[in-house]
């Protein structure tokens, strides 16, 4: 090991408080740390290689250090790094608002920026609230969400969150929200049509006894991403959207994971024509590259707060950041790449290939269930594949895959039990069947023999 490892990989254990993880485990192991990357690849301080198997986090579009989106960045900087949205403009952010709307599900004709996932979810949440107040219904109050809901980390996101392990510590301090079942069929006794049916028939008698307390219904359109990577059997968020028309409560789509042709179209409602009320991206949006978000909104919305002054119907809600030119001109050079290069158009054929390679784990023993929508796929592990029994959690059995696949060069992040692989839209058919080789022995080393017990 080089010193200038062991320095960094020291000061990194004595002063950063990582995420989403126990720093007993963490400061027993040698840190990853990475210097740069290129393509999809990443690169340690020791230079050691990695592939981007989970996009940084399902961020990543383009792969990194990209030479259009460094200058987009580049030529903002020399103008302007940042400058706000508070009652005034700034170019990029007017550019890519234009941008959106004209990609967006129709209907969304509005942009509120802001600069994560979580964020732009507390706007959705508090533009919904605000929404009735405006209009005069100040009696929905309410929010549904689905089980085991991840809308971020912030308390109003925690609140429509529904994963016990993340939420349930923080439930005194939480607005209280109604949930539905998200449609899962590897354990439904009626499969993917009973998962379905239970879904629609508990939303529907929800509103039906509740509806008129109901503000909006947040969900995560055809993938739930953070529960485990759980695939919407096919017309069932349409159906739900219909509910909620039909019951007069907004419908907020968290496309935050899916958005950004991640599931093989633009944004994930599209796959099902449907319009939501308030959408809210962020991940895929600057490509990965900088943290901007967005709360698309609907003119019934917005109409809703545009009145004369002193009817104090104004949205009263902003971050120092807002609109960032930095980010908002990152954002439009990958919008555009994205265009050029037919990146959403090619994601079909990217996950037809996934999918014939994943396919080859579904006989292995320990993979139960292997769910994919685009090229967003989780591969559950179980410990009795007849029964589906679930791993014990303190098996680590998705940490110990994953750690076997960062020996083999790849990266990524469990959920649970639930193996991730989410890789830049922009792998190639070769570099796609190099990490899913990683992924398939990493699955075989740790689940048949035993490694990293
Ligand atoms: C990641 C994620 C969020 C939170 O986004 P942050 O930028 O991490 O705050 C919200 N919703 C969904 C569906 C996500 O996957």
């Amino acid at each position: 090991m080089d010193s200038r490892y062991e320095r960094l990989a020291a000061w990194d254990k004595s002063y950063v408080w990582h995420p989403f993880t126990q720093m007993k485990d963490y400061n027993r192991t040698d840190p990853l740390i990475i210097e740069r990357g290129e393509g999809i690849m990443l690169y340690d301080v020791q230079g050691r290689a990695y592939y981007d198997g989970f996009s940084s986090v399902w961020l990543n579009v383009h792969g990194h250090n990209v030479p259009e989106l460094n200058r987009a960045i580049e030529e903002q900087l020399g103008k302007v790094a940042h400058s706000t949205l508070l009652g005034m403009a700034n170019v990029p952010a007017v550019e890519l608002a234009e941008k959106l709307v004209r990609i967006a599900p129709a209907g969304l004709t509005k942009v509120f920026y802001s600069d994560s996932g979580a964020t732009g979810v507390e706007i959705a949440i508090k533009m919904a609230f605000q929404y009735w107040r405006n209009t005069g219904v100040p009696g929905r109050t309410k929010f549904i969400t689905m089980n085991q809901a991840y809308h971020g980390d912030t308390i109003g996101a925690v609140s429509v969150g529904s994963i016990p392990l993340y939420h349930e510590t923080f439930r005194p301090m939480l607005f209280s929200s109604y949930t539905v079942p998200y449609p899962h069929a590897y354990r439904h006794e009626g499969g993917a049509a009973g998962a379905m049916e239970e879904t629609l028939s508990q939303l529907e008698s929800l509103l039906r006894t509740s509806g008129d307390e109901i503000a909006a219904l947040i969900v995560e359109p055809i993938v739930q991403g953070a529960s485990g990577m759980i695939v919407m059997p096919p017309g069932c968020l349409r159906r739900m959207a219909g509910l909620c028309r039909e019951y007069g409560v907004l419908l907020i789509a968290d496309e935050v994971a899916t958005g950004f042709g991640r599931t093989g179209a633009m944004f994930a409602c599209q796959l099902e024509d449907v319009s939501p009320d308030l959408m809210v991206v962020g991940k895929g949006l600057t490509g990965g590259y900088l943290p901007v978000a967005a709360t698309l909104a609907s003119d019934l919305v917005y109409n809703a707060f545009y009145a004369d002054y002193e009817e104090q119907k104004t949205f009263f809600h902003g971050h120092s950041f807002t609109g960032n030119p930095l980010g908002c001109a990152v954002a439009i050079a990958s919008l555009r790449l994205m265009e050029e290069r037919g990146i959403v158009e090619a994601v079909d054929g990217k996950a037809a290939l996934t999918a014939g390679r994943l396919a080859q784990l579904a006989d292995r023993p320990h993979v139960g269930d292997i769910r994919q929508q685009g090229l967003m796929a989780g591969i559950e592990l179980v410990r009795d594949k007849a029964a589906k029994t679930p791993y014990e959690w303190s098996e680590r059995i998705g940490v110990r895959v994953c750690m076997r696949a960062r020996e083999l060069g790849m990266l990524t992040r469990p959920l649970g039990n639930v193996v991730v692989f989410i890789p830049p839209l922009v792998s190639s058919d070769a570099e796609l069947a190099a990490m899913l080789d990683i992924l398939a022995e990493a699955i075989i080393d740790v689940t048949e023999e035993g490694w990293g017990a």
